[in-house]
């Protein structure tokens, strides 16, 4: 129940100035597809909002060969100045058109917009000023002595951050002196479309980047093709598996950004207040469509009654609704696809003996959504507590002594990122220690700074984004070893556990 009444505040639409239909974006131009065009919808109430065209085998042929020329003609041989100044020029371009951004991704991925507003774009600025100041200055970046560039990067991306995924990797990449093919997700091209406009008032060279939309199938052309030089995926580990194998005993450089499973740990002397704010936008923030999300909350035993009481009661004042509403705080489930397995697998939690709650709101009639959802009296081997929900449902088990936590927080396939909360300073850094995780959070959760690196270990992938150990990823030297790792096998086939790689970059 909420105790104030907010009247409704939408975000206009009108700044959007959308198109009926956009095509590929290959060579500097927009060009349609050879595939079969799809319609992309807004997961808030499933209104179309544009159509896409789709890139078959042979669209992906032409885009990889307008970036190669563009590579060898143009981007190689530019100085790192001079590209700095393309990457400073969109990361301005970014801020100016923050707004028209922050709607387009609210619209098309059911995000509030005082997350797309306020997070994604601010940190897709951020990205670009951030890779822009490296370019000139890669013989300063302790990966050897005149890095070399890899030529042709094709990129793959998710749903859940779509620009700012996109930022990730265009800017280390053209910082570095590659050239791009980017793949955004099915279900929210639209930001990319837009930021390959801004590409274009940039006067960007053409072919330097080349924006391809379509489905799995297309970003398997891309990730295939014969005349690229690095893979960098963000997605599903099931996919990132199938890509690894696939480029394996090729010349490609590969970065995997997959799933997640975190502990959020909380001990009994843990500024609570804080604490139970981190708590919530650790796993309810992106109506928790985040690979890094605190999924697994590790409380410890004693306050774990308090803490249920407090979330509970803070859970119930969060306003789920109209993504483009600037009082929204949940927005939209970004796919019918991913509403279904968010309910299939809260069902499977209740079926396997956890207790359910879910915060009372009232759920709009056209759209996907998916009420805040705890889950207590959860054990380590259920499917609730083991595998990736990816959207609003926390699963909520206890601990009692810093042993038990850092035991329970590694018993996960993945290793992408993990929380801690307590007052101790001593207790913070030997936990911190000893968690499996790339990034490990400190009285705060889902913190991201471009000169901060991120990634996982273990089912998470390898390799790693922001920083300077982001840049070696798109160069010859540096990140190189990662990149020939294999990653563990699929949960529950037959073989040695793993043992944990060397702690993330990030430490
Ligand atoms: P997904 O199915 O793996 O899709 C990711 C991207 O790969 C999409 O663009 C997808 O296209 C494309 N794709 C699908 N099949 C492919 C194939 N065989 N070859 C090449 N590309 C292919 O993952 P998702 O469901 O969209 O995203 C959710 C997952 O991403 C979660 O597991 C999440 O943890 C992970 N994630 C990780 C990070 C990170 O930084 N570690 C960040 C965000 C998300 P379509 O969209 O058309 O299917
Ligand atoms: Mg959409």
């Amino acid at each position: 129940m909420s105790f104030l009444e907010y009247a409704p505040a939408p975000e206009s639409k009108s700044i959007l100035h959308l198109k009926k239909s956009y095509g590929l974006f290959i060579d500097g131009e927009f060009r349609d597809g050879h595939g079969t065009p799809f319609t992309t919808i807004s997961p808030a109430d499933e209104s179309p909002i544009a159509k896409i065209s789709n890139a078959n085998a042979s669209d992906i042929d032409t885009a990889v060969a307008a970036a190669r020329r563009a590579y060898d003609k143009v981007w190689s041989r530019m100085s790192g100045k001079d590209r700095g100044k393309y990457l400073f020029r969109i990361a301005r371009l970014v801020q100016e058109r923050t707004r028209e951004l922050a709607v387009a991704e609210s619209l098309d991925n059911g995000k509030p917009i005082k997350e797309s507003r306020d997070v994604d774009v601010p940190l897709v600025a951020a990205w670009f000023f951030y890779y822009a100041g490296w370019a000139d200055k890669l013989d300063h970046a302790g990966l050897g002595p005149a890095p070399k560039s890899l030529g042709v990067a094709a990129q793959v991306i998710p749903w859940n951050f779509p620009l700012l995924m996109l930022a990730w990797k265009i800017a280390p990449a053209l910082a570095a002196g590659n050239t791009v093919v980017l793949k955004p997700a099915e279900t929210t091209p639209l930001s990319a479309l837009i930021f390959a406009e801004i590409l274009q008032q940039a006067d960007l060279p053409a072919g330097v980047v080349n924006i391809v939309t379509g489905a799995g199938d297309t970003g398997s052309a891309l990730v295939n093709h014969p005349d690229v030089n690095k893979v960098a995926f963000t997605g599903s580990t099931a996919v990132g598996r199938a890509i690894a194998k696939s480029t394996a005993g090729t010349a490609k450089k590969l970065t995997l950004e997959l799933g997640g499973k975190a502990a959020n740990i909380v001990f009994d002397d843990a500024p609570m207040d804080q604490a139970i704010e981190g708590i919530v936008n650790g796993i309810f923030f992106n109506q928790g469509h985040v690979c890094c999300a605190g999924s697994r909350l590790l409380v410890q035993e004693n306050i774990h009654d308090e803490v249920l009481d407090r979330l509970k009661q803070r859970l119930s004042t969060l306003r789920m609704g109209d993504p483009l509403d600037k009082n929204t705080d949940i927005g939209a489930i970004n796919s019918k696809a991913q509403l279904e397995r968010i309910r299939t697998l809260s069902d499977i939690g209740e079926e396997e003996g956890a207790t359910r709650w879910t915060a009372e709101c009232a759920i709009p009639d056209k759209g996907f959504w998916f009420a805040p959802t705890i889950f207590t009296n959860v054990e380590t081997s259920h499917r609730i507590a083991r595998e990736e929900i990816f959207g609003p449902v926390l699963s909520v088990l206890t601990f009692r002594t810093p042993a038990e936590a850092i035991a329970k927080a590694n018993n996960t396939p993945y290793g992408l990122s993990a929380g801690i909360w307590s007052d101790k300073g001593s207790r913070i850094l030997g936990v911190a220690d000893k968690l499996k995780a790339g990034v490990v959070w400190a009285n705060t959760f889902n913190r991201f700074d471009p000169a901060s690196p991120f990634g996982g270990y273990k089912e998470s992938g390898y390799g790693r984004e922001g920083g300077r150990h982001g840049l070696g990823a798109y160069l010859q030297s540096g990140w190189h070893a990662e990149s020939q790792r294999a990653l563990p096998p699929a949960v529950g086939s037959p073989a040695k556990p793993v043992r944990a790689a060397k702690k993330g970059a990030s430490k």
